[in-house]
């Protein structure tokens, strides 16, 4: 615990750098309409299958989305009716190895096959969209629980009144890289860093337990085509 808890204050520590490093970059005049809505680290958990109904608090559905027509994948809060860019710059913090780096590099590969954003490897400027990919190491203490976090990820987006700059963040917890080191985690991680938030079906790259989904459904899609200010199939 005390280890976790260091790490989360090094991240907030990281996210409110990165605030007081994009504020005065960000049209000076109207500085005090500028907010910070989301410099917190989410703490996304990706569990593993077994023993999870409980877990899930009444959240499982185990219906696809086929069945009851076309959603669409829910947004994450920093991202919910606002404007962003869909070019993003990414990179990999220095320790992640070769392996995390090609699961994440096969992630940004399908995103951008999408058409729907366009992911370019190299370092931001302030007032760009970015992605970060790291890794991280958190044990499960009570491992008869039968759950394990694999993975964390979440947008951090900078609002000036409704446009965004998104500073997304995807890791894999190297604890587990068995289980992790995976594309479909690697999908979902990049999935909430690009601001797509949990999904009850479990067609999606966004249900919270790794079915081994590695590609998007056409839910995810719609969500990422709403984020992204393009019509969806359902409009
Ligand atoms: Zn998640």
């Amino acid at each position: 615990m005390r280890k976790n808890s260091w790490i989360v204050w090094l991240l907030l520590l990281a996210g409110a750098f990165v605030v007081v490093e994009l504020h005065p970059q960000v049209v000076p005049q109207v500085e005090s309409q500028v907010k910070a809505t989301n410099d917190k680290v989410q703490p996304y958990l990706y569990l593993i299958k077994t023993n999870i109904e409980s877990k899930l608090n009444g959240t499982t559905k185990t219906t696809t989305e086929k069945q009851v027509g076309k959603v669409s994948t829910p947004i994450e809060e920093p991202l919910k009716n606002m404007i962003t860019a869909k070019t993003y710059y990414y990179h990999f913090d220095n320790n992640v190895p070769e392996n995390v780096q090609q699961v994440f590099q096969n992630a940004v590969d399908t995103y951008n096959n999408t058409g729907i954003v366009r992911l370019i490897p190299q370092k931001s400027e302030p007032n760009q969209n970015n992605i970060t990919f790291f890794i991280y190491h958190k044990k499960i203490n009570n491992i008869a629980s039968s759950t394990v976090e694999l993975g964390n990820g979440g947008p951090s987006a900078l609002q000036l009144n409704n446009y965004a700059i998104n500073s997304g963040r995807a890791g894999l917890n190297m604890t587990y890289p068995n289980m992790s080191v995976k594309n479909s985690v690697a999908m979902h991680e990049l999935g909430h860093a690009l601001g797509l938030a949990h999904s009850s079906y479990t067609n999606s790259v966004m249900y919270p337990v790794d079915q081994g989904v590695t590609k998007l459904s056409e839910a995810d899609l719609n969500g990422l085509r709403k984020i992204y200010n393009q019509s969806t199939t359902t409009d």
